[in-house]
């Protein structure tokens, strides 16, 4: 409850949002943007940049300093954005093509009035002419408060969201001199915060640089075999119910997993590029308001997703590099409870993606830059050691040697190695031989073949069962030669060619096959067996930390229940997604108190005064009732 003593940025935080404490930057970077400075918020997802502008919003508005107008290139979610604020008693509005002209009358009304506290447009929209006029004139009546500019990586050519219509955002600065702005991402690489510093002319801007480890996220890449059927597998041991999104590389594929889990029992719907607009809306709103549902997309689909009880992020394709890899994963578990990200990686992967940059029409430098990238994401596939570990360094974030997360597949169960010197020059000479035998190059399968001495026609057409290296690798299985060859491209010591994929030596084989570098590999594990960690006692992986629902005791169950069906009445009344009425944490809390009066409920985390107000008699008597 707010008292003399606390903030007025930490009353507004009580009040409307019935949160605490505001966690790690926030309270920084909303006391800085309320005193009018210009900051720059790079944040991880899920770490809470709403609240870096809302609550200065409504500081603002309450000091008389007018509306915040919020950038944001995602129409289709301005509308739950809004309604959230709405629930929390905050007057805010949006501007977009989904509003009709008595709509958009409507809105500029409340704008031009003052009463308006938040509103959210996208840049086309906000740089239009007329629509800068109408800033002009509340500018001169000092009453535009603040300037959001949300994902502003989209500004960022380098970035893979790039918009154009942000480009247009760098008016803002001159035109409306004196009027604070605060630049927001998710995105951390050097190159595209840069770009926003310079596009967006906040070189004066603070910058609020926050860890982007994501602690309650964890990582799993494993190496593919069927990748379908491990993914189905992982789901039915790990995931029963749970919402979660799978991300492929193409859209047919896309279209056949969302087919074929649905006939496999769990409830999927396609999201890609290439359906038609209003599907995808449908998509993405059943998404957003069912519970449990999957969605099996391309990387069009996800930004701005807020979605908070999203459970597990899974890769059927490599990612295209780390930063996408960390984006997507990190739609996972926003509301801080337990969330897996999984990929399934192999070599087929390797392949594609190198082909795909060697193919591309871009400049030289761009493609330089994509196999950096590249290469990154392999070390960290191909890796033994810590996943967290290496994805924090490639943020520039330093843990002390031999730091382990405790979180990832090979902190809970460290991979077997071998010393895969000796095969790797096995492996490199054959290609050497095969090749110098008929002329040309040969793919990973036959050479394979060739190595573990496995007759085949092709191996006896191309009179390779005379070779020398006929036969040298009898020793290995077949995915262990999968993984020595995957690993030599990954390191760039063998490159693919052409159509067929054939491999051939790249320089660097050399030193290799004289024996100068150690490769070492991980064991290929055998497929994870069902109710791997289900069981009591197990000591093969420890289950996830339990979220708070799953520590309710049974009569906690039950009002969590009742109150979630509630819970879905309200949200339908009113027509949004469930979480925004109350998130599962709340819910949680609630049942696990059990609160006999209003002051109790205040008590609880998510519930403001405004939610008090409206729901607080009726989500009693739904406690008394359970
Ligand atoms: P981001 O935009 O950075 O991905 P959000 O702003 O959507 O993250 O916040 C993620 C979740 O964390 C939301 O459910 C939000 O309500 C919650 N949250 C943010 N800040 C706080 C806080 N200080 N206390 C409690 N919950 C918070
Ligand atoms: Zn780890």
């Amino acid at each position: 409850m707010p008292n003399a003593t606390t903030s007025p940025a930490l009353s507004i935080l009580h009040e409307v949002f019935g949160y605490s404490a505001f966690r790690g930057h926030q309270a920084e970077i909303v006391d800085h943007v309320i005193a009018g400075g210009d900051a720059l918020v790079l944040m991880p997802t899920g770490g809470g940049k709403s609240l870096c502008y809302q609550v200065p919003a409504i500081a603002r508005h309450r000091a008389g300093q007018g509306v915040t107008v919020v950038v944001s290139p995602l129409i289709a979610l301005m509308h739950d954005q809004v309604g959230a604020l709405e629930e929390a008693g905050v007057h805010a509005a949006f501007l977009n093509s989904s509003l009709d002209s008595a709509g958009v009358q409507h809105v500029e009304r409340e704008l031009l009035s003052g009463r308006l506290v938040l509103l959210y447009a996208a840049p086309e929209r906000i740089t239009h002419p007329r629509f800068l006029a109408m800033l002009d004139s509340l500018h001169e009546r000092g009453q535009l408060g603040l300037f959001a500019i949300d994902e502003a990586h989209c500004v960022s050519q380098w970035g893979h969201d790039f918009r154009e219509e942000y480009l247009q955002l760098g008016v803002l600065a001159e035109r409306f001199a004196g009027v604070p702005r605060l630049a927001l991402t998710a995105t951390a690489d050097t190159h595209t915060r840069a770009d926003i510093v310079e596009r967006l002319s906040l070189q004066h801007a603070q910058a609020f640089v926050s860890s982007f480890d994501r602690p309650n996220i964890r990582y799993t890449i494993v190496e593919k075999d069927n990748a379908r059927l491990q993914l189905l597998r992982w789901l039915r041991d790990e995931h029963v119910g749970d919402a979660g999104i799978v991300y492929c590389q193409s859209r047919k594929k896309v279209e056949e997993t969302a087919e074929w889990l649905s006939t496999e029992g769990i409830p999927a719907l396609p999201y890609h590029a290439g359906l038609e607009a209003e599907m995808r809306r449908r998509h993405q709103d059943r998404f957003l308001r069912e519970e449990g549902l999957v969605m099996v997309a391309t990387v069009a689909f996800g930004m701005g997703i807020d979605k908070p009880d999203v459970r597990f992020v899974a890769h059927l394709d490599l990612p295209k590099n780390i930063e996408g890899y960390y984006q997507e994963t990190g739609r996972g578990g926003r509301d801080g409870e337990p969330a897996d990200a999984w990929m399934a990686y192999g070599l087929a992967d390797v392949v594609n993606q190198r082909r795909m940059i060697d193919e591309s029409t871009a400049g030289d430098e761009f493609k330089h830059l994509q196999r950096g990238k590249l290469d990154a994401l392999l070390a960290l596939c191909e890796s033994l050691d810590c996943r967290r570990v290496r994805l924090l360094q490639y943020f520039g974030e330093e843990r002390p040697a031999g730091w382990r997360c405790m979180n990832c597949d090979n902190c809970l169960q460290p991979p077997a190695r071998w010393d895969a010197t000796e095969a790797a020059r096995k492996a490199l000479s054959c290609i050497y031989r095969c090749h110098q035998h008929s002329g040309f190059g040969f793919g990973s399968g036959h050479l394979i073949d060739v190595l573990r001495g496995q007759s085949t026609d092709k191996t006896r057409a191309r009179g390779h069962e005379g070779l020398s290296t006929w036969g040298i690798g009898r020793d290995l299985s077949e995915p262990q030669w999968r993984g020595v060859i995957r690993q030599l491209i990954a390191l760039g010591h063998v490159t693919t060619e052409g159509e067929y994929h054939t491999l051939a030596l790249a320089d660097s084989a050399r030193a290799v096959l004289r024996g100068e570098v150690a490769i070492e590999l991980r064991e290929p594990r055998e497929p994870t067996p069902r109710s791997r960690s289900r069981g009591k006692g197990s000591t093969a992986s420890p289950r996830k930390l339990p979220s708070m629902a799953a520590s309710l005791d049974v009569d906690g169950q039950a009002r969590f229940a009742a109150l979630k069906a509630w819970r879905a009445e309200v949200a339908k009344e009113h027509n949004l997604p469930a979480y925004i009425v109350f998130n599962d944490a709340t819910l949680a809390q609630m049942a696990a108190e059990h609160p006999g009066t209003l002051d109790d409920l205040a008590g609880i985390s998510g519930v403001g005064a405004k939610k008090l107000e409206a729901y607080g008699r009726q989500i009693l008597r739904v406690l008394d009732a359970g």
